[in-house]
């Protein structure tokens, strides 16, 4: 049986181990990235590289975006030399990229008015699960073109649910990332708070991490804290915008607001390039001495 041909958007730190993954699989994958260096590595893998998006969509049986926001998004999609310029027939368009409930059901309009198929399928997990192939993965859209999907959507992640329309597999990635923005600053305060009565850092993450409290992403960041290495694997900057694209959706619990406010002064004083954990050394420099 031919080959699903693949086409990719969005090599960044997220883009690059899962295009990387499906080319591993076998599949064709032709690529396309804004900054064209970063194409270079998955192009020694085996993949081709398309000169315009409008190139893409006309050579792809599924279009798979993976870029910052929404306001990329917008113009990969929907700009005069975008993806929805002159799409071949029957092509089918995946958005894996973390935006709006609001963005995702436009998309859909978009695609839709050209006849082009939509999925949005939102990945929750990291560098690492990545290049696993080991993202959870939450799909709207279409059954017939989940099911389509889905040889693709299995190299990427496992588990994978679908939520049903276009908008709720963006609205569950919202809720996931303001818990996960709840946890991250929560392990930092509890970090800082333990320096603070001089209990030594690696015997409190072993502590919090044999505890009840223990999650994945506490014991993934264990070590960058040790280390105070933020090098990015999920760049600070984002989960910012996830929070904001969340009060948009009329997030207002009382932890909202001093949760936002931390990530968004974090992000403007240098810390939006840095990986979501370094909110612990924000914290510490600008806040912690104040709060005690
Ligand atoms: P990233 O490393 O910042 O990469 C962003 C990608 O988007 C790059 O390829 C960039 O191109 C491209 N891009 C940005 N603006 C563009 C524009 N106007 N036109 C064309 N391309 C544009 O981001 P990431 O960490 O891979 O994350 C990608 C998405 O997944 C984000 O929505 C993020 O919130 C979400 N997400 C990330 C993680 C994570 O742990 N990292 C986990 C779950 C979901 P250039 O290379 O040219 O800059």
């Amino acid at each position: 049986m031919e080959k699903i041909k693949i086409g990719w958007v969005g090599l960044g730190n997220m883009g690059i181990p899962m295009a990387r993954n499906l080319i591993n699989k076998g599949f064709p994958v032709c690529v396309y990235n804004r900054t064209k260096e970063k194409e270079k590595e998955l192009l020694n893998l085996g993949a081709s590289a398309a000169d315009s998006l409008q190139q893409l969509s006309q050579i792809s049986d599924i279009i798979i975006t993976m870029v910052s926001d929404d306001a990329a998004v917008e113009e990969i999609y929907n700009s005069n030399t975008g993806l929805l310029t002159d799409p071949s027939a029957n092509i089918l368009m995946i958005d894996m990229s973390t935006v709006g409930v609001q963005t995702s059901k436009k998309l859909a309009m978009n695609c839709n008015n050209k006849s082009v198929h939509f999925l949005e399928a939102k990945v929750s997990g990291s560098v690492k699960p990545a290049e696993e192939g080991k993202l959870l993965i939450m799909a709207g859209g279409e059954i017939a073109d989940y099911q389509k999907a889905q040889p693709v959507l299995e190299t990427l992640g496992n588990p994978i649910f679908y939520l049903g329309d276009v908008g709720k597999a963006s609205a569950a990635k919202l809720c996931i990332n303001y818990f996960l923005a709840l946890t991250l600053e929560g392990l930092a305060e509890t970090v800082l708070f333990a320096q603070k009565l001089d209990i030594n850092t690696k015997d409190m993450l072993k502590v919090i991490n044999e505890s009840g409290c223990a999650s994945g992403i506490t014991k993934i960041k264990a070590e960058p804290i040790l280390k105070n290495d933020f090098a990015p694997a999920f760049a600070l900057k984002h989960i910012t915008k996830d929070l904001r694209l969340a009060q948009k959706e009329g997030l207002a619990f009382p932890l909202f607001p001093p949760l936002l406010a931390s990530f968004q002064d974090a992000s403007q004083t240098g810390y939006g390039e840095k990986d979501v954990m370094s909110i612990i050394s924000f914290l510490d420099e600008t806040v912690s001495d104040k709060r005690f």
